[in-house]
């Protein structure tokens, strides 16, 4: 919503390696409905074409969700960013973050987030090969950590490289490798391990725990 000519250009100045767009709706009513903000969804396209029409280094990905759009306007999504966006996908509706209530819901999840067979997970890929920087500085252990229970360092006063190896974040990693997991309360209701997974590790539990010691 914020996506001006100016933001883009420094954007792509900053030769980040990817930005992903959540798109909450093709009409401005549908927009206001998901995000409860009135805007000129015409104008937010525009922006969005104009940013992908300038990134040479940057991927841009664009998605939006399935179950919010009619099949007419799912093809219109394609229509508009074909030929504009390096990715678009049609995400499906999944119940992926931690203590959130989703019984209201109602879509029936047969399938996993990437349309992969559903398999509950023991032990969390995610945290071997990502963290995330929240706006105030503070780290994530993970993107589903909406409710920073998984604080593991700040970057203001900590290089990233020391909080990635760093006590906070190989506790966790030695919990879930030992099975523990349910001693944080994001991760023992963490539905993305059934949802939102696509690698599996628990196989080889017992031979990374050394690692993590
Ligand atoms: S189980 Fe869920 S909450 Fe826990 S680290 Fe993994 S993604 Fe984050």
């Amino acid at each position: 919503m914020l996506l001006t000519r100016s933001l883009s250009t420094a954007l792509l100045e900053s030769e980040i390696d990817q930005i992903n767009i959540s798109l909450n709706g093709l009409s401005d009513t549908h927009y206001e409905q998901y995000t409860q903000r009135k805007i000129k969804v015409e104008n937010l396209i525009e922006e969005v074409r104009y940013l992908c029409r300038n990134s040479e280094k940057t991927t841009i990905y664009i998605k939006c969700i399935k179950e919010h759009l009619t099949t007419e306007e799912q093809d219109l999504f394609l229509q508009i960013f074909s030929g504009y966006a390096d990715k678009i996908y049609l995400e499906g509706l999944q119940p992926n973050w931690p203590q959130f209530e989703f019984d209201y819901i109602k879509v029936k999840y047969e399938k996993g987030h990437y349309g992969q067979e559903l398999l509950q997970r023991e032990v969390c890929p995610f945290i071997f090969y990502m963290m995330v920087v929240n706006s105030d500085g503070s780290i994530s252990a993970c993107v589903q950590d909406w409710n920073h229970e998984l604080i593991i360092g700040n970057a203001r006063s900590s290089t990233l490289l020391d909080i990635w190896n760093g006590p906070d974040m190989n506790k966790l990693r030695r919990s879930h490798l030992e099975k523990k997991r349910k001693d944080y309360q994001n991760c023992s209701s963490c539905p993305v391990l059934l949802h939102g997974c696509l690698d599996n590790i628990d196989p080889y539990a017992a031979h990374l725990l050394p690692y993590y010691q």
